[in-house]
Parts: structure tokens; C-alpha cells; sequence
């Protein structure tokens, strides 16, 4: 029987980590007998046939890198069905037994479309900062984000305790709150925003008042990107009008500053991890899964069932006003 031969690539959002994956899936691939292709520039680069095959050495150096040597990209032509049935065309041509794909949601919806034309393997592989993806734990680039992001809260702190200010800072995550809800308890944020719940404006202006006759020195409060920008500035001029409040407001958005960096020690063993299972469930003949983790163990997750949406953890986010007393 010959050889598989596999497309890799990286498509949506860069995420630190891809490059850890990519290293994973080569050399296991390779190691257990498969011909592993990487398509650069995401699902752009099927369209541009832009292969390249690789070897163990192609992968040599990079556990460590953010980014992704193989680039990616946001591709509309793919958003469309004959744009679809095209590059499925080209699968075909180029004689692919398989795609591994490392991205977020809108890549997995792309596998799902991809599959309705081509009978080739698809597996999918979370790998996005944001961590909104349904059926696992965690996405690749995840932590080292967290990890980023607290560093620079960490450091506005030292800002608004000095000045005794009050900070709106808002962090990545598309739309779900995951990275500021994280980040928030991280750093002791006083106020977490979030697109996932509907915040009342003015009870915030009041706490962040009464924070104040508590003494307070600073006020940091976390905005996920996804909560409407116009309330945010709306909000800050709120505050700054606000009779008794002595505090002056800023606005922080720390922006792409969050995306890059070296890959945390668990991105790597996520991304080694799951990269090599991927692998392991296109020689099984698996297809039409997300290869996740759930409470430490890999597990397989149906490609539609990653469609669905994830719940921030409610827990922590009814904690956050107690732990800023
Ligand atoms: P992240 O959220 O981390 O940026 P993502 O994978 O969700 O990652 P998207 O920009 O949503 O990022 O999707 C990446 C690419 O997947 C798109 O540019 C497009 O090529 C493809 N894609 C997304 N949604 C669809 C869809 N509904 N049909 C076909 N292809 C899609």
C-alpha cells in the first residue's frame, strides 16, 4: 500500500504553539511511515498550491518559536461553495489521502464544507489564543496569551496604584471572554467584561465609587474584546464626569502585542501532544474529528460538535467582586 500523504496548515488567527504542532505532526507523521505536505498560508495556499514536503529537518528549531513557519490566513474564497468544490478539485489532482488542519472554528466550519466535496481524511487541531472552541479544555496558544497578558496588566497595575487611576484594558478574544476572564483573576482585576454576560454599566460606576471609599488605590478592570467599543468609551466618560470619583480613567487596548511570543512549557506539551495524535487518528482512518483534550486525556471530537459554544467558567467569574474587597 503506498505511503498517505498528508496537507498540513495553519489557517485563522496565528496562536504560539503552531509551530510546536507542525513539528509533532512531521516528524511523527514521517517516523510512522506517512508523506506530510505543508500547504502554506492556510486554505489560501490549496488554491495556490503552495506545497511544500517536508522532512525532519524542515522542522528543525522551531519548538520554540511563536508564529508559524508555515503562515497562515484568513481565505474568502473558501467561504464560498464553488471556492470549496475547487480546492477539493485540487486535493484531488495532487492525489492528498489527508489534511490536518491547526486553527480556530471558522477553520473546523472549513473542514465541514471541505468534506461535503472531498473524500479525502480531515482532522482539525485547536489552535487559536482565544480558547473558545467546544470540546476541549484548552486551544494551543492559549497560555502563553494568559501569560502575556498578565505580564502587561501586572504592569499597568503599577501605573494606576501609583496615579490611583482607573484602567479599562481590553484584551484579544474575539468574541468570548475566555482570555479575560483568566487574566482578570490573574492579575485581581476588580471588574471583568465579558461578551457572555450582559454587564449593568451603571452598578460597575457605583462599585468602582464605593472602591474608593474602601481606599482603594487602583482600579483595573478587564474588557474583552468582544463587548461593544462604544459602550466601553461611553463608559470611561461616564466615569470621568462622575461626581466623587477622584480616580482619573484611561483606556488601554494592548492589541497584537498578545498573539506572538515563545510558546509557555504547556502550549508545547499540548501542541506535541496533540499534533502526534492527529497523526495517530489519520492512521486509525479516523476523519471528520477534532483531535482535543478534556481533564488531561486526548480525546476525539466530532467536527460539527466543535461548532458549538463554549461556557466561560461561572465560577470564577462570580468570584471576582469578593476577591476585590
Ligand atoms: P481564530 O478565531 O483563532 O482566528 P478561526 O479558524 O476561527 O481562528 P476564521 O477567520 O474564523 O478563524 O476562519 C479561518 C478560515 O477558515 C477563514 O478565513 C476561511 O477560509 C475558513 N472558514 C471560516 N468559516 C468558514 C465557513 N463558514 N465556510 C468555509 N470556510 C470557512
Amino acid at each position: 500500500m503506498k505511503n498517505k500523504k498528508i496537507g498540513v496548515f495553519c489557517s485563522g488567527g496565528d496562536a504560539p504553539g503552531m509551530n510546536a504542532a507542525l513539528r509533532a505532526i512531521v516528524r511523527r507523521g514521517i517516523a510512522r511511515g506517512l508523506k506530510i505536505i505543508a500547504i502554506h498560508r492556510g486554505y489560501q495556499g490549496i488554491f495556490d498550491e503552495a506545497f511544500e514536503k517536508m522532512t525532519p529537518r524542515s522542522v528543525g528549531n522551531i519548538i520554540q518559536l511563536g508564529g508559524t513557519i508555515i503562515k497562515t490566513a484568513r481565505c474568502k474564497r473558501f467561504y464560498e461553495e464553488e471556492g470549496v468544490q475547487e480546492a477539493a478539485e485540487i486535493l484531488r489532482k495532487h492525489e492528498f489521502d489527508g489534511l490536518i488542519a491547526i486553527g480556530g472554528d471558522g477553520t473546523f466550519r472549513g473542514l465541514i464544507e471541505l468534506k461535503k466535496y472531498w473524500t479525502g481524511q480531515v482532522v482539525g487541531i485547536p489552535g487559536t489564543i482565544d480558547n473558545d472552541i467546544f470540546g476541549t479544555d484548552y486551544t494551543i496558544g492559549f497560555d502563553t496569551a494568559i501569560d502575556t497578558v498578565i505580564q502587561m496588566l501586572d504592569r499597568i497595575r503599577d501605573t494606576a496604584e501609583s496615579h490611583q487611576r482607573v484602567f479599562l484594558v481590553e484584551v484579544m478574544g474575539r468574541y468570548s471572554g475566555f482570555i479575560a476572564l483568566e487574566v482578570g483573576i490573574g492579575c485581581g482585576a476588580e471588574e471583568v467584561l465579558v461578551p457572555e454576560h450582559v454587564v449593568d454599566l451603571e452598578k460597575v460606576a457605583r462599585r468602582v465609587i464605593e472602591a474608593q471609599k474602601r481606599e482603594k488605590k487602583s482600579i483595573i478592570i478587564v474588557v474583552a474584546e468582544g463587548v461593544s467599543k462604544n459602550d466601553i468609551f461611553n463608559f470611561s466618560n461616564k466615569l470621568t464626569n462622575q461626581e466623587g470619583l477622584e480616580f482619573q480613567t484611561h483606556i488601554s487596548i494592548l492589541g497584537h502585542v498578545q498573539r506572538g511570543g515563545s510558546p509557555s512549557a504547556l502550549d508545547r506539551w499540548l501542541a506535541t501532544r496533540l499534533g502526534s495524535f492527529a497523526v495517530d487518528c489519520i492512521l486509525d482512518g479516523d476523519t471528520g474529528i477534532m483531535v482535543g483534550e478534556q481533564n488531561h486525556q486526548l480525546v476525539q471530537v466530532p467536527l460539527e460538535e466543535t461548532q458549538k459554544k463554549k461556557s466561560i467558567d461561572t465560577y470564577a467569574f462570580s468570584i471576582i467582586h469578593d476577591l476585590a474587597i
